[in-house]
């Protein structure tokens, strides 16, 4: 490198007053800290954490002393109004939450969109972000991919959100936590149909695993053991194949898989009727006449 670039990457990574510092951590492998993290966490008049305890062990694991101030869901207004008046009186302030890059799926974002509206600059010390190591990890298609993060909880989003993805050619990432995968499983085979699945489990830490499967086999793997750990979902976006995986069964065949899945009678042949383009009587009169 020659002197004019090491000068201005030193001038790049000067810590100024007045700036919003997005410093993405680890994501479990303390190894992943970047120099120019440890740097700016080290220059910055104060941390704004997720979790002041998580990032105060990390802190002390690095030597790092700082003023620490939760910034969290629950707390964004208030403190984000603390924190951008505190950068507008000239202060640096770090925001970094439990893991990763701050504003995927925690509140970092309404802090960033808050400094954009009162013109306060933020820059970026990137690190790493469990859905596109995930992403990168799990073998499927990478070219072209969408984020949905935890699917919503409350069941008319749920519902939408389930619906909504069954079409969705891109490739799929979602976050899960391990006491809720089972069902998130269930529901993905039970809307999306078979397709495939890589469940990257533990990224960065002793137990870093990745199973490459199918929706069902995941299914039936954990009905055998309990999820244990934290979990990125990568499913293969809809096709022709995914879309047309009844094409070689029978009625009976077609109805029987959507049994299995744990349908009613009832929904199984509504499935496969709007699955084939026909009306449910149609399947029914299929299915009677071979009773
Ligand atoms: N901001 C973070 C990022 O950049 O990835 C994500 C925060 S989100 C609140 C936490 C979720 O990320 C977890 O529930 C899990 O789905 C995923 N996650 C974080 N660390 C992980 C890891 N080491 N292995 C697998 N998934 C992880």
């Amino acid at each position: 490198m020659n002197d004019l670039k090491i000068r201005e990457n030193e001038e790049k990574n000067a810590v100024l007053g007045g700036v919003l510092y997005l410093v993405g951590t680890p994501i479990g492998n303390m190894a992943d800290i970047s120099e120019r993290a440890i740097k700016v966490l080290g220059e910055v008049d104060f941390i704004a954490a997720e979790d002041t305890r998580v990032s105060g062990l990390m802190l002390a694991r690095l030597g790092i002393k700082k003023p620490l101030i939760n910034y969290f869901e629950h707390n964004k207004k208030e403190k984000g109004d603390e924190i951008a008046a505190r950068l507008l009186g000239g202060e640096s302030c770090a925001l970094v939450t439990d893991a990763g890059m701050p504003a995927i799926s925690d509140p970092g974002a309404d802090m960033v969109s808050l400094c954009a509206e009162k013109g306060i600059p933020v820059s970026v010390i990137p690190g790493p972000c469990a859905a596109v190591t995930a992403l990168a990890l799990s073998g499927l298609d990478t070219r072209k991919f969408v984020f949905e993060g935890f699917l919503p909880m409350p069941n008319k989003q749920r519902k939408e959100a389930l619906i909504d993805i069954k079409t969705e050619k891109k490739t799929m990432i979602i976050y899960e936590a391990p006491h809720r995968l089972k069902r998130t499983l269930d529901e993905l085979l039970a809307n999306l149909g078979d397709r495939k699945i890589a469940l990257c489990r533990e990224l960065t830490k002793l137990n870093e695993e990745v199973i490459r499967t199918s929706l069902s086999g995941a299914v039936k793997l954990y009905e055998e053991k309990d999820p244990r750990g934290e979990y990125v979902l990568v499913i293969e976006g809809a096709n022709d194949k995914t879309d047309n995986f009844w094409l070689d069964m029978s009625v009976e065949e077609h109805v029987e898989y959507y049994l299995t899945l744990g349908m009613s009678k009832n929904d199984a042949m509504k499935a496969a009727a709007k699955d084939r383009g026909v009306g449910k009587s149609e399947i029914y009169a299929q299915i009677m006449k071979k009773d």
